[in-house]
């Protein structure tokens, strides 16, 4: 009993220095050579544990990704953590905007709340029960470079865990104090470009056939699908198109953001979003794209698993809930579509993701640490 309370002890400190040591390894998606040196920098202190490292060289415009496996795993199926090392912020965030800094309770820096912060303490938990061999199941946690780019590149890789897998863990923020997420909506992602006839405004109105006239119809219908009440939600969030004042234009183009609560509704919808049909007959469109993330529906077996997490928290001391339906995606979503009991929003508490006031709580990072250790050490 004295070992396992010395081995429970939290080194806080220690750890507000390893998330610091992460968080000014800027490592925005799109620079494949910062984000390669931040997989350097976790790889390093994965290799120190002594435990198989995988490093998998990326494609589709994104850096590698690192994956690490609890010694003796054997090919039982286990727990994969699930974490990103990318970030929205640009290079020299850092410096020009969002120092790592700590005010009181608030911990700052790039990327720290999304969600380096939650990285840092799933690397720390891995490493605590590696260390004192107190996994029940192998442990696989994967570092990912794109996820905030839609995972282009590590998608396959992380469906490929998710198959062998019994459990995901997955360590994107928290959320509204604290809670985590047990179900997200999918996400569907969709272009539509009008082509139209082009005149002179002046002396060939008649002539012309207007892009934008009919790519405006198409938004109020394309934004009329939105739905509160069946939690589906349409964006047209960009919109470019015409050459200059004086010309009908021939072109428009627009881009749409979909947010459904189940599979049904996201065929359903981007079905009529390829349905649409021109007003003007002069007018083609095209429309591609389609569903990007599936939904991640709390099942049954979501439930028990959360029900498993909130009996830890409380040993712990501190109450765990989750939120409803969250409207975002992660890579949760692609493992609860597989039908792996995924648990979501495990990472660091705090505010602000993606802005330049992004900051953890520096209160929750023992408590939700503590929670990541007693799930690898209970999860059987
Ligand atoms: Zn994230």
């Amino acid at each position: 009993m004295t070992t396992a309370r010395t081995e429970s002890a939290v080194d806080l400190p220690a750890m507000i220095e390893g998330i610091r040591r992460w968080v000014e390894t800027e490592s925005p998606s799109q620079n494949i050579a910062a984000v390669n040196r931040m997989v350097d920098l976790v790889g390093q202190d994965l290799a120190a544990l002594g435990v198989p490292v995988e490093r998998v060289t990326g494609g589709r415009g994104a850096a590698d990704t690192v994956i690490a496996r609890s010694p003796e795993a054997g090919d039982i199926p286990g727990i994969l953590v699930l974490t990103h090392i990318d970030t929205v912020h640009p290079l020299g965030t850092l410096q020009r905007a969002l120092p790592f800094r700590r005010d009181g309770d608030r911990l700052y820096g790039p990327g720290l709340y999304d969600m380096k912060g939650g990285a840092y303490l799933a690397f720390e938990a891995f490493r605590r029960v590696v260390r004192a061999r107190s996994f029940r199941l192998p442990v696989v946690i994967m570092f990912t470079p794109d996820e905030e780019l839609g995972s282009p590149s590590s998608r396959a890789l992380i469906e490929r865990e998710a198959r062998r897998a019994r459990y995901v863990l997955v360590t994107e923020p928290a959320r509204d104090g604290g809670k985590i997420v047990t179900s997200r909506k999918g996400v569907g992602r969709f272009e539509v470009l009008a082509t139209g006839v082009p005149a002179h405004s002046g002396s060939a109105h008649s002539r012309g056939h207007s892009a934008i006239r009919e790519m405006a119809r198409q938004i109020l219908a394309i934004e009329g699908m939105t739905d509160p009440e069946c939690g589906i939600t349409t964006t047209v969030g960009m919109v470019s198109g015409g050459t200059a004042p004086n010309v009908i234009p021939q072109h428009c183009h627009i881009t749409v953001d979909l947010r459904v609560r189940d599979a049904a509704a996201g065929e359903a919808l981007a079905a009529n979003i390829h349905a649409l049909a021109p007003v003007d007959p002069a007018v083609t469109l095209t429309v591609t794209g389609g569903m990007n993330r599936p939904p991640f529906e709390k099942t049954p077996a979501i439930e028990g698993l959360f029900r498993h997490a909130q009996g830890l928290a409380r040993e712990i001391g501190f109450a765990l809930a989750d939120v409803p339906m969250a409207g975002g995606g992660s890579d949760g979503n692609f493992t609860a579509a597989l039908g792996v009991p995924t648990l979501d929003g495990l990472g660091i508490d705090g505010d602000g993701a993606h802005t330049e006031w992004e900051h953890g709580l520096v209160s929750s990072i023992e408590p939700r640490h503590r929670l990541m250790r007693r799930l690898f050490e209970t999860l059987q």
